[in-house]
Formats: C-alpha cells, sequence, structure tokens
C-alpha cells in the first residue's frame, strides 16, 4: 500500500476523475478470464506518448464486463484499489451501454456495477459515488435512454452524468440538447472537456451546465475560458500522465496545472486510468510536486477543491472539510 505519501496526515484524499474500464486489477483480470494475465497486457509502457497505444489497452477490459457477475466483481475490485491507495471518497465512471454487448441491459449493468461497490464499501470504508459516461460515439437514442434509466438511481449509488468518447471526432455542440435534457432531470455533471478537442469545447460545456470539466487543458493560455470556469466556480479535474501519455500535452514543462492553480480554477488531482496508465492518486501527487511545481499547500488545496466540487451529499462533504482542521 502506498499509505499516504505526498498528503498532510488525516487530510482527506479524493480521486474524482477515475474510469472503472482503465482501473480494474490484474487479480480482476486473472479471475474473470482464468488465466495469467501480464501486466503489460493491461498498461502502456511507462514512456508511452501515443494515443493509439493508450486506446488499444482498453480492449481487454471491454470484454471482461459484458456479464452481471464480472460487473459486480469490477466494482468490488475497484474499491479494494481505492483502499489501497488511502482514498476517502473516490468517484468512479462508466459507460453503461458499453457493457450491454452481449445481452445485458443498461438497468442490470447499473445494478451489478452498484451490488459490487457497496459490497467493496463496507468492507474497505471508502465511500464511492458512480457517474455514468454518454459516449460520443453512441446514438443519441442509446445515450438518451441509458440516462433516463440512470438518473432512477440519482441519490442511490448513482451521483452524476458525463460525457465520454473522441472529442475531436464529435464537438461538444452535438450533445448540447442532450445534456440540457439531463439538467431538465435534475441530474449534475461534468463533461470531458479540452482533453484532444479544442478549448471552445470547454466554453461550450460550461454553458451547456456542466459543474466539472474533465481535463481542460486546452484552455491553456486562453484568460476569456479560464475566467468563465473560475467564475461559475467549475471543478477541473486535472489528470497528469494520462494527459502526458495520451499527448493531450506535450510535456510535462507545459503541463498547465500551476498556470490553472494561479489562475484561480478550482483544480482537483485525479488518475483517470489506474491500471492502464500504471498510476494511483499517490503516485500523481509525487508526479504533480516533481514535474509541475506544485507544494504541499497546492497538494491540500487541490485536496479541498475536490471536496467543494464533488458530487457528494452534502452530510459527507461537511465531514471531509472537517477533517483539514483536524
Ligand atoms: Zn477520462
Amino acid at each position: 500500500m502506498e499509505a499516504r505519501s505526498g498528503c498532510e496526515k488525516g487530510m482527506p484524499r479524493l480521486d474524482l476523475h477515475c474510469h472503472l474500464d482503465g482501473s480494474l486489477s490484474q487479480r480482476f483480470f486473472e479471475k474473470t478470464l482464468g488465466r495469467e494475465v501480464k501486466l503489460a497486457e493491461l498498461q502502456v509502457e511507462p514512456d508511452c506518448r501515443n494515443l493509439a497505444e493508450y486506446l488499444a489497452k482498453f480492449a481487454l477490459p471491454f470484454e471482461g464486463i459484458q456479464s452481471a457477475e464480472n460487473l459486480k466483481l469490477a466494482g468490488y475490485d475497484f474499491m479494494r484499489s481505492a483502499k489501497a491507495d488511502a482514498l476517502d471518497y473516490v468517484e468512479v465512471r462508466f459507460a453503461p451501454v458499453s457493457s450491454c454487448m452481449e445481452g445485458l441491459d443498461v438497468r442490470t449493468v447499473i445494478e451489478s456495477v452498484l451490488a459490487g461497490i457497496r459490497r467493496g464499501e463496507e468492507e474497505f470504508g471508502v465511500a464511492c459515488g458512480v457517474i455514468v459516461c454518454a459516449m460520443r460515439n453512441h446514438s443519441e437514442e442509446q445515450n438518451r435512454n441509458m440516462l433516463r434509466v440512470a438518473r432512477e438511481f440519482l441519490g442511490e449509488g448513482v451521483c452524476a452524468a458525463d460525457l465520454a468518447g473522441d472529442e475531436a471526432l464529435y464537438p461538444m455542440r452535438q450533445f448540447t440538447e442532450l445534456f440540457r435534457e439531463v439538467k431538465r432531470m435534475g441530474m449534475p455533471f461534468t463533461l470531458h472537456a479540452g482533453e484532444c478537442g479544442d478549448a471552445e469545447n470547454i466554453a461550450e460545456a460550461v454553458e451547456c451546465g456542466a459543474s466539472r470539466i474533465g481535463h481542460g487543458v486546452a484552455m491553456s493560455g486562453r484568460a476569456d475560458v479560464m475566467e468563465l470556469c473560475r467564475d461559475r466556480r467549475i471543478g477541473i479535474e486535472m489528470c497528469p500522465t494520462s494527459n502526458i501519455q495520451t499527448r493531450a500535452v506535450a510535456d510535462f514543462s507545459v503541463y498547465p496545472m500551476r498556470e490553472f492553480l494561479d489562475n484561480g480554477l478550482l483544480v482537483t488531482l485525479n488518475t483517470d486510468n489506474r491500471t492502464i496508465s500504471g498510476t494511483t492518486l499517490a503516485r500523481e501527487i509525487r508526479t504533480a510536486r516533481e514535474r509541475c511545481g506544485i507544494t504541499d499547500e497546492d497538494v491540500a488545496r487541490m485536496m479541498r477543491n475536490a471536496v467543494e466540487v464533488s458530487f457528494a451529499p452534502d452530510e459527507l462533504k461537511h465531514e471531509l472539510l472537517g477533517r483539514f482542521e483536524g
């Protein structure tokens, strides 16, 4: 266990941007596939600098989460990893429709993942909220139906919605209407924007009602978009290791974490894909300090930001905030 390295003792640790399929352990795959699985099959090379290589690693997880039993195991497995990373609260996201390739329906997918997560929450004492991802490459009807089913689980395990997938190919404006409907349904949401797409996607996501932005690195140097996010108190979910591996950002020397903090943005620090990226929150904290000019005070500020912008119930937020003083 990488216990609390890089964090003040007692300070709550949160990870708000973490994909279930990219974060399943080697143990999960060995159990569900019934064979030995090498880490190299699951994880990109430490020096991965290529989006294609990164995306290829999702093939095995995709196959691994097509049955109700495996989805329960996946939820439980994820919570064990969260505990090993000494997290207090985590938000995990997945695309329910992507687990409907072998006959499952969206409701069964969501119920199965939630069952595994609940078991893990009880056993490991880590609190968790589930974010359901609409996918840019899925049909509008698939996304709309999924979100309507997921809405029934809001406050019962599901905490928010998201939009994931290729942002360069499918710009934000194609999904504005869908997320206006999500807003009308009373469901909060974060949106992947400004990862491999441009800063306009971020502005459009905010105008559409997103309370958080996944990645957002494309607003580096864009004072107008940063001002919009600061004024609306939008949470920025930054994932340094993943962003370098997929070439969303060329190098750590130009990684905009310091810039965003200095511009008063509500920056949070996250893992994205624990297994595929070969990372943990402890590692991200270390990387941020060593490569992004981040201090201990910045780390504390980012954890505090994470509590503020999390989709956790108010009671839990109060409890987590109280621990900063303790
Ligand atoms: Zn992501």
